[in-house]
C-alpha cells in the first residue's frame, strides 16, 4: 500500500468524486507538492495540485508545459491508463445491475 497524503477535501471537477487523499503507487515515499500532477481515481482525469494541495484542472499554460515536456506527458499518460484500467477492473467486480 503506497503512502497516502491527506489533503483538504475537494471535489473532482469532472466526476464530483470526493478527493481527500493522494498517493503514488509507483513511488511509495512520494511527497506531493503544489504543481504536481495527479489522476482522479474515479474518472481518470488529469489534475494539478494547488497551493493547498487541492486538485484542480490544469490551466491552458500548464497543459502546454505538460505537452512540451515529453517525459512528463508520457508518464502522466501511463499513470492515467493505469487508473483507467483500474476503474474498468473495479466495474467488472460489481455485479451487473438488474433491469
Ligand atoms: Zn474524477
Amino acid at each position: 500500500m503506497p503512502q497516502q497524503t491527506s489533503i483538504s477535501e475537494s471535489r473532482c471537477p469532472q466526476c464530483n468524486a470526493k478527493l481527500d487523499t493522494i498517493a503514488d503507487p509507483t513511488a511509495p515515499d512520494a511527497r506531493f507538492k503544489p504543481g504536481d500532477y495527479v489522476v482522479c481515481i474515479e474518472c481518470g482525469i488529469i489534475l494539478i495540485l494547488s497551493a493547498d494541495l487541492s486538485p484542480r484542472p490544469p490551466s491552458g499554460a500548464e497543459w502546454h508545459a505538460v505537452i512540451c515536456n515529453r517525459e512528463l506527458f508520457v508518464s502522466l499518460k501511463k499513470l492515467q491508463l493505469k487508473v483507467l484500467s483500474f476503474i474498468q477492473w473495479q466495474k467488472q467486480q460489481k455485479p451487473p445491475l438488474k433491469p
